[in-house]
């Protein structure tokens, strides 16, 4: 027997194998490979975009083109980096031309990411661009009306912060865009402390309304 420990394989790494061989669409004949995701198995903020593009279907990691840099750059201004946050797409194989994902490509794919999140455990899921935002929150709304909005919801089982953000690819060209971006990007450490900090003991909040009660009814 060998006396060196080994680091048993997390369920992340044993589902991202899984997937690996996935053919659950057609994007399965197009791809170089599967693109499942990157980061820290236990961060407590993940990212969500749209799908692998040309450079991350070649490499099999997400975001390492020209939205892949700016995405470094403002995890940086934050005073974060990739290593701290995991990150990952709504689709995880390249569509042909970079074309939009499809509404039935989206049904095949969703369950991968619904478990990775389950597994991950995040507690603030930014949602990069449209395609995100709408699967995660379960409603229309698009990008422009809802960014920088966070809203409280049930992901996988478990209670998320779901952040929607512009996409860092539209942001890019657009001067606009990125201002609103980066000023967007600059309250996730506010959010990341607001999902981690404990809710208040109820017993002591059902105290205070008890003797506030109590006074009112002329008890004390
Ligand atoms: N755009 C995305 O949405 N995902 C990537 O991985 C790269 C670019």
């Amino acid at each position: 027997m060998s006396a060196v420990p080994v680091e048993p394989l997390g369920e992340l790494h044993t589902y991202a194998e899984e997937v690996s061989g996935c053919t659950r669409c057609r994007l399965a004949q197009g791809r170089t490979q599967v693109v499942f995701g990157a980061g820290n198995p236990h961060a407590g903020l993940m990212f969500v975009g749209e799908a692998p593009g040309f450079h991350e279907d070649k490499q099999g990691i997400p975001f390492v083109g020209q939205a892949g840099k700016l995405l470094e750059k403002l995890l940086a201004g934050i005073g974060m980096e990739r290593s701290d946050v995991y990150i990952a797409n709504v689709l995880k194989c390249r569509p042909p031309g970079n074309r939009d994902p499809q509404p039935d490509e989206i049904e095949a794919c969703e369950s991968h990411l619904f478990r990775q999140i389950a597994l991950i455990e995040p507690t603030v899921v930014a949602t990069l661009g449209n395609f995100a935002t709408k699967l995660l929150s379960g409603r229309q709304l698009g990008i422009t009306k809802v960014h920088g909005q966070e809203q409280q919801t049930t992901i996988g089982g478990r209670d998320v912060l779901l952040y929607p953000l512009y996409h860092p690819a539209a942001a890019l060209y657009t001067p606009t865009m990125l201002k609103v971006l980066e000023s967007d990007f600059a309250r996730l450490p506010e959010l990341l402390g607001r999902a981690a900090a404990p809710a208040l003991p109820e017993p002591e909040l059902s105290l205070v309304s008890a003797s506030v009660s109590a006074e009112q009814l002329g008890l004390f």
